[in-house]
């Protein structure tokens, strides 16, 4: 096989392939540069090679056809191939591009380096790649695959007697909005691997946060009364940018705006919009339903150049138009009229090459104000400059994932500058055989004589740095130092130096890893990162459901490698893989062994069976987290007559359970329990317990709203579930008891007011438990005194055990009496006496006596208290009124329990 280099090599411009292979010569594309005095490809290079028996062109951009309509014109009979919407934005690219040649031409004087009649000829006798994606030329059999980067892009794979190239044309592996990315044709290994390598040197800033940064300027440009201009390449990015901004507007992210369209973005979005089946599923959807996904109406309008002054009198709003370097075309003419306005914007959104006014101008966003040369003329730049990365070409990790995929024997780099491609070429393992290739110059490699690939024979590296190497590519789980939590992340390379693996988690943050911080190795990813980061989130966030429905039993009781598992269960799925993955790393560790050559085995048995299958291993994410467990129970109760509120207990112990309060528990029955139990662990992940304690307060407000308001004051005995009201029998007495009790539990007593309160009868203030009730550990107890506090809101001052008795310490001994019922319910909480401290908070209660008195009460001095009267003395220079005495007297009563005394 030989491959030569007529142009596009070291270079983004005027790619050109010629290839020898089995017998058989094809080219591949054949572009143009945009600057510079020599646009064309080498094409003498021609004269000394075999004439080709078909011309494949990978995409429309003008670097890979710009040079078509010469090279046809060379070789008229020979077959020039393309996807369908390749051939349709072929036909729009190629006449404007000569329109803009034939100007340049008036102006130098010169010739365009082809004619109208050429393109004409080009144009009529494309022929389109059948629709199999199968062509067989000569002996050669050429099969297309996906490439991502715009609409009709494809890559090469080429095979003929046992040799076989793969031309990658530009690659994009990130879906954007309108197109999937590249297809990995993973079964293949091809011998030699030619690829673009334009960001070679890059990692791509995250998409979603470069396209939000793009809307919100837009916006704020707008807003502030200026218009925003987008200059964008017409085919693959203007589109990408409308969809953005309607995106936007349709999730109600940013408010709706005018968007106008000029230039050539407005034939190529029509032709986008033809082909919905190469679409991305929801913009097809839109195409389908609406008849357009990028220009809609009422939002988004083509505009004619004869309309253009209007656009700029009118309404403020974002300009998206062609050229997207600036070099001439519509986004010239309006940058012309915006850079020097300081209310508009100009936002840069793609490559830009050295010599480009759009270069100039993201240069010029770091300094001071100076001047920009459009279309010949001088102007002051005051706009804002912004420059967004929405790129349709692979970066640097994407590329080394590609190539460690497809393991070629030798890969030869294209398309991308010295730096992008030395770069890259340092980040690609050597076993693969990075080629810088020239341009000008042929590259020749053997047929194989064995089929054994040759990898390993040329490079004898050690074998732990194999294993590492075998890893890039690959999902990996690994443990981070500081926390106890499995984590993914992508391996991109190996450091050669230290062995440690250079990855990414799927946010794009780089980290690295020891080689004993890998867990487990999950496997490739060929598929969109979307997708991917979809999925793990899924499954981490809560995995529960994915290991459930896995058939644990079908695996056998043996020792098994994770790859044996998933052929064993035939998972496919990602979201599986990775559920499988993360529950047998909670198997105990007797049940890991690990191999010399670094694979990990699992020792399935009969326990380990049975314990996934009852999920009662200690499996990462098995439980939501604690915020959406207690939104998922609130939900799931919304409706239920008892249920109060949820909580989370002893969290982060292993203890840790979810709480429901019902207002009064008791009234559900076991069955009820363990349905609900049941329903919310399985729904969860978490233990289920239902809180013993009963809201005395609504307690009371159920027996106002069955007897009246005249119940006076109920005695509460929460130990019996009883609940006795002085007052004498109504004749319903029977039928309001068994009401009461369905509904709160608790046994309903007349008592004649005349006969004695049956609570504590010798309690000497103390309020016990039978002795049957466990006793919470003091410092729980303790815990749990205060939490009983702060939910009934009761102001305690200390709370502490004395010889097995809790003592609690309000204000006041009067204030304690006032909460007999509460003091009782909590010695029941706690499993243990309690009582309350007989000594006043002397001090307390003078403070709150203070902050009661108005300003103009001006006390000679302090209040003094008598203990035993049970009052607060104080004097003042002047009687208040009665009715202002009476209120301050009232309030310091209620607080502390002593009764004010005011003299002159
Ligand atoms: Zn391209
Ligand atoms: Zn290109």
């Amino acid at each position: 096989m030989k491959i030569s280099i007529l142009g596009g090599g070291s270079e983004v411009g005027a790619s050109c392939l010629h290839i020898e292979i089995g017998g058989t010569n094809l080219l591949i594309d054949a572009g143009m540069r945009m600057q510079g005095d020599d646009l064309l490809p080498a094409l003498g290079m021609l004269d000394g090679l075999d004439v080709p028996e078909c011309i494949l062109v990978t995409h429309a951009h003008a670097d890979h056809i710009g040079a078509l309509p010469i090279v046809h014109s060379l070789f008229s009979t020979v077959p020039v191939y393309t996807t369908p919407p390749t051939a349709d934005l072929m036909k729009i690219m190629m006449k404007d591009a000569y329109k803009i040649l034939a100007g340049r031409a008036q102006l130098t004087n010169s010739l365009p380096p082809y004619s109208e009649e050429q393109v004409n000829a080009l144009l009529a006798s494309l022929l389109l790649f059948p629709a199999s994606g199968v062509l067989k030329v000569g002996n050669v059999k050429i099969t297309s695959y996906r490439a991502g980067h715009i609409l009709g892009a494809v890559m090469f794979l080429l095979e003929s007697d046992g040799e076989s190239l793969l031309v990658t044309g530009d690659l994009s592996f990130k879906a954007g909005r309108t197109i999937s990315g590249a297809e990995v044709p993973h079964t293949v290994q091809p011998d030699v691997v030619v690829m673009e390598s334009t960001y070679g040197n890059r990692i791509h800033t995250d998409r979603n946060t470069e396209e939000k940064r793009l809307a919100d300027h837009v916006v704020e440009v707008i807003a502030g009364g200026g218009f925003a201009l987008i200059p964008a390449f017409a085919l693959g990015r203007a589109q990408e940018v409308l969809l953005v901004l309607q995106d936007y507007m349709d999730k109600g992210l940013i408010p709706e705006f005018p968007i106008f369209v000029d230039g050539l973005v407005t034939p190529i979005s029509g032709i986008y919009k033809s082909y919905p089946h190469y679409l991305k599923g929801p913009v097809a959807h839109r195409v389908r339903k609406n008849g357009d996904a990028f220009l809609t109406e009422g939002r988004c309008k083509a505009v004619h150049p004869r309309e253009r002054e209007a656009v700029l009198q009118g309404k403020p709003g974002c300009i998206v138009a062609s050229s997207g370097m600036l070099t001439g075309g519509a986004s010239s003419w309006y940058a012309e009229r915006l850079v020097s306005g300081e209310k508009n914007a100009i936002f840069i959104t793609g490559y830009q090459d050295e010599e480009s006014p759009g270069k100039k101008l993201l240069d010029l966003a770091n300094g001071v104000e100076q001047t920009l040369e459009l279309n010949g003329t001088s102007h002051q730049v005051k706009c804002r400059i912004g420059k967004y990365g929405l790129s349709a070409h692979a970066d640097a990790n994407e590329m080394n994932r590609f190539i460690q995929t497809l393991q070629p024997s030798h890969t030869l780099l294209v398309h991308g500058d010295d730096e992008a491609r030395s770069r890259l070429g340092e980040l690609i393992d050597p076993r693969f055989e990075p080629t810088l290739v020239e341009n000008g110059e042929s590259y020749s490699f053997e047929k194989r004589t064995s089929g054994k690939s040759v990898k390993g024979k040329r490079y004898r590296v050690n074998d732990d740095a194999i294993q590492l190497r075998d890893k890039i590519g690959s999902l990996l789980f690994y443990s981070s130092e500081d926390e106890h939590v499995l984590k993914l992340a992508m391996c991109t390379g190996v450091h050669p130096k230290t062995n440690t693996l250079i990855c990414q988690t799927l946010k794009g943050k780089p980290v690295r890893l020891q080689a004993n911080q890998v867990v487990e190795t999950i496997g490739r990813w060929d598929g969109p990162i979307d997708e991917l980061t979809e999925a793990t989130n899924e499954v981490f966030s809560f995995s529960r459901p994915f290991i459930k429905q896995i058939a644990w039993s079908k695996l056998p009781k043996e020792i098994v490698s994770l790859n044996r598992i998933y052929e064993i269960l035939g998972v496919a799925n990602i979201k599986d893989k990775l559920a499988i993955a993360l529950a047998i790393q909670s198997f105990p560790a007797t049940h890991h062994i690990k191999h010399a050559d670094g694979v990990k085995y699992y020792k399935m048995d009969a326990q380990m069976e049975r314990e996934l299958e009852q999920l009662t291993l200690p499996i990462q994410a098995i439980k939501m987290n604690s915020a959406t467990a207690l939104e998922s129970v609130r939900n799931g109760l919304a409706e239920h007559p008892r249920f109060m509120r949820c909580g989370v207990n002893n969290i982060g112990t292993p203890d840790e359970q979810l709480m429901i309060y019902f207002d009064f528990p008791d009234v559900l029955m076991d069955p009820e329990r363990k349905l609900l139990i049941k329903r919310f662990r399985d729904e969860t992940g978490w233990e289920i317990a239902f809180s013993d304690s009963i809201r005395q307060d609504l307690l009371q407000n159920r027996l106002v709203k069955q007897l009246g308001a005249s119940i006076g004051t109920p005695s509460i005995h929460l130990h019996d579930r009883v609940v006795s009201v002085s007052l004498a029998k109504p004749e319903n007495a029977e039928e309001m008891s068994i009401q009461f009790k369905e509904t709160t539990g608790f046994t309903l007593q007349f008592i004649d007011a005349a006969s004695t309160s049956p609570l504590n009868p010798n309690n000497q203030n103390v309020f016990k438990v039978a002795s049957a009730e466990g006793r919470m550990e003091n410092n729980q107890a303790l815990e749990e005194t205060r939490k009983w506090a702060a939910e009934r809101n009761i102001t305690i001052y200390k709370a502490g055990i004395k010889q097995e008795v809790m003592e609690v310490h309000f204000i006041s001994p009067e204030i304690a009496i006032q909460h007999e019922m509460e003091l009782e319910e909590l010695s029941w909480r706690i499993g243990m006496p309690v009582a309350y401290a007989k000594n006043p908070k002397q001090n307390e209660i003078i403070r709150v006596a203070i902050e009661s008195f108005p300003p103009s009460w001006q006390p000679k001095k302090n209040p003094s208290i008598h203990m035993d009267r049970k009052t607060l003395a104080v004097k003042l220079e002047q009687m208040p009124r009665d009715e202002e005495l009476q209120k301050v007297s009232q309030k310091i009563e209620g607080e502390t329990g002593y009764v004010l005394e005011v003299n002159k």
